[in-house]
């Protein structure tokens, strides 16, 4: 055993998230492995400390002028372009949020025709995840850049910004330009409805 002094995870990637003191009851923690991996534990109360992978969710809308992008407002990676995108909440589905994330960056509301794909990013500096990519087409609303997005707009496949934020858009936008209008899985629809 020793005492937790890294926020590094095993797996080698930052965890900023990674605590030194219980959340339970404030006690300093220990690393002990745990299910296959060494993990902090509280050795008062027994809580164990669980890294998890973030999950974000994007729109990739196309039209005819190329693919909708926003450009960040904020740090990390600041003036860079991105997918419409954002983390999911808790107790959100990936799907709600990638609709909500469209209005909020860019003024239009989307419906979603299908996932695209999910793709692994390692750089985003709070948190590695996975981003749900969602075909999505235009139902309304009025082009408005807002929330972490200060502009907004279409880039053809042979035109993408230099500067693109995030492993997980960059992947997706590689798969895009390599196959537009690729087959998706059709969207699932609102599990609080079933
Ligand atoms: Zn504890």
């Amino acid at each position: 055993m020793c005492e937790v002094t890294s926020h590094s995870d095993p797996s080698g990637y930052a965890d900023p998230g990674r605590p030194d003191f219980c959340a339970r009851c404030g006690g300093p923690l220990r690393v002990e492995p745990r299910g296959g991996r060494d993990r902090p534990i509280c050795p008062v109360c027994g809580w164990v400390y669980y890294a998890r992978n973030a999950l974000g969710a994007a729109v990739a809308v196309e039209g005819s002028e190329g693919i909708l992008l926003v450009q960040r407002a904020h740090d990390p990676f600041q003036g860079q372009w991105m997918l419409p995108a954002g983390y999911v909440e808790y107790g959100e589905f990936a799907e709600e949020c990638a609709v909500r994330e469209a209005r909020e960056e860019t003024g239009y509301d989307v419906e979603l025709t299908g996932l695209w794909g999910l793709y692994f990013g390692t750089d985003d500096p709070r948190n590695v995840s996975h981003l749900a990519v969602y075909g999505a087409r235009i139902v309304g609303g009025e082009p408005s850049a807002g929330d972490d997005a200060i502009a907004l707009a279409f880039f053809p496949r042979d035109g993408l910004p230099d500067q693109l934020a995030f492993q997980g858009h960059r992947r997706a936008l590689a798969d895009w330009q390599r196959e537009p209008s690729r087959p998706a899985a059709p969207p699932v629809g609102d599990p609080k409805r079933l």
